[in-house]
């Protein structure tokens, strides 16, 4: 496994206008350094401590993403370098991010995360609620966020067919709200969607920003990994 030459196998096949992020959740800072290596300068990870703890440690020119279900009360530990949270799944979470970000005088950047899977456990919200949630007049009061896109998980699954369509919804979803919420808006302009498995159906329907953990850096051992 040599993961500088995993990043560049990958990058050849990502386009220019897709952003590839290197999810290294759970693998040790001396593996991205070796992403980093390679040119690598955006990271993903879904532990609020462990990202905090692995900024801490690597250079300053790296945008990290925080792709994974934030706890209200983990926001404090990442809220002052985050460059982008992909996975706001509730009003509530915005709120709360909205009010740290001002304390630390920032507007951050945002996905929302929405539900196209058929499993149960997937966080996410649907359109209804994020209508709601983008028309509301406490949502206008927002400044210290700004909404520049849609994020979402497939299916896990060999079906190809099935993560298609899901992918296709998602898309359908950033329309619909780009026309109703964002119609001006160029920084709105985000598709988070693809991971190791899918990637490339993700970039065929139309994904800007592609999470890719273990085709990088190899097997995640969840053994050890502290929450
Ligand atoms: C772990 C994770 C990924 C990366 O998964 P791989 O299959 O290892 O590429 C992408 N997105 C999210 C939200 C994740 O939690």
């Amino acid at each position: 496994m040599n993961i500088g030459s995993n990043i560049l196998e990958i990058r050849k096949y990502i386009p220019t206008h897709v952003k590839l992020v290197a999810v290294s959740k759970t693998k040790p800072v001396s593996d991205l350094e070796e992403a980093y290596q390679a040119g690598q300068r955006i990271f993903g990870e879904n532990k609020a401590l462990e990202m905090r703890d692995k900024h801490e440690i690597m250079p300053n020119n790296i945008e990290w993403h925080f792709i994974g279900h934030l706890q209200t009360n983990k926001i404090k530990y990442i809220i002052s370098f985050v460059s982008l949270i992909h996975s706001i799944d509730s009003f509530k979470l915005l709120k709360e991010v909205n009010k740290e970000a001002l304390k630390h005088n920032r507007c951050v950047d945002c996905l929302l995360q929405f539900h196209i899977a058929t499993e149960e456990s997937k966080f996410g919200l649907d359109m209804q609620e994020t209508h709601e949630l983008l028309q509301s007049e406490e949502f206008s009061k927002l400044n210290n966020i700004r909404i520049v896109g849609v994020m979402g998980m497939a299916t896990y699954t060999e079906n190809q067919e099935l993560i298609r369509k899901e992918f296709r919804q998602l898309k359908q979803y950033f329309i619909e709200t780009k026309e109703k919420h964002f119609i001006n808006d160029h920084s709105f302009c985000e598709i988070s969607m693809g991971m190791s498995g899918d990637y490339k159906i993700a970039i065929e329907e139309g994904s800007t920003l592609v999470r890719i953990g273990s085709s990088i850096f190899g097997e995640r051992n969840y053994v050890n990994v502290v929450s």
